[in-house]
């Protein structure tokens, strides 16, 4: 299959029966979704909707956390993973929203990348969830589903490169979706250490199942038998 076939197949699957994929991050207006991407990097959406109640309650806008310490919004967040790191880019987050966007959150990845920390693939997220912009966030999920799928070429080893490898072959309205198909099947069935390929609709259209799958399977030659095969002669005239 090659790469555009596998495109199409995930893209078909995917707009058949889910056309509508959305965040499993709670929130209720750009600030909250920024807030909560922050706190979701190396940590489970799970336990990050789990502290954005009282944390929101604390500090319900950027000026409100604009104008608190690292010190004050640690001990709503301390059961996500860095809660130090986290505490200091929020009240840094909130300072500059306030001071220098007027308490919006900005729409441009250049002006998003200024925040404290937000990197790209943060930006991406809120451009793409908020602003529903053609802008792809590769994750730990984006990047390793991409590979088995074989969306993505072997020689792309960083997560620039997967995203570049995505948005080139995904129609631009369909990029904020595609991002979250991926999340969520990284999630819930292309799991990092045991993939569950029995029960994958994508296999048939998965490189990682065609090339150490399927050959376990016989269902189709894998390289281990093709190589066995006796070599035919050239056909006599
Ligand atoms: S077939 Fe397996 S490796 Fe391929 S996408 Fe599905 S779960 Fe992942």
């Amino acid at each position: 299959m090659t790469r555009p076939e596998r495109f199409r197949y995930f893209l078909d699957y995917f707009i058949t029966y889910f056309p509508e994929p959305k965040t499993e991050l709670l929130y209720g207006n750009p600030y909250e979704l920024i807030v909560a991407v922050v706190l979701s990097a190396q940590c489970t959406d799970k336990r990050v909707n789990q502290v954005m109640p009282p944390l929101l309650a604390a500090f319900p806008t950027p000026a409100h956390l604009g104008v608190a310490t690292a010190d004050d919004i640690f001990p709503f967040i301390r059961s996500v993973s860095y809660p130090n790191n986290k505490a200091k880019h929020l009240a840094g987050l909130g300072r500059m929203l306030a001071e220098e966007f007027g308490g919006e959150v900005p729409s441009q990845l250049d002006e998003l990348q200024r925040l404290p920390g937000v990197g790209r693939k943060t930006a991406n997220v809120v451009a793409s969830v908020i602003y529903n912009q053609p802008a792809m966030a590769v994750d730990t999920h984006v990047f390793r589903v991409s590979h088995r799928l074989g969306l993505v070429p072997k020689t792309a080893t960083t997560p620039l490169a997967v995203e570049k490898g995505l948005v080139r072959h995904i129609p631009e309205a369909l990029i904020p979706k595609a991002h979250h198909w991926l999340i969520l099947h990284g999630r819930y069935v292309c799991v990092a250490r045991s993939p569950k390929c029995g029960i994958c609709p994508l296999a048939a259209g998965c490189r990682y199942y065609e090339q150490n799958v399927a050959p376990l399977l016989g269902v189709i030659e894998g390289p281990a038998k093709v190589a066995a095969k006796p070599k035919r002669s050239p056909k006599q005239p």
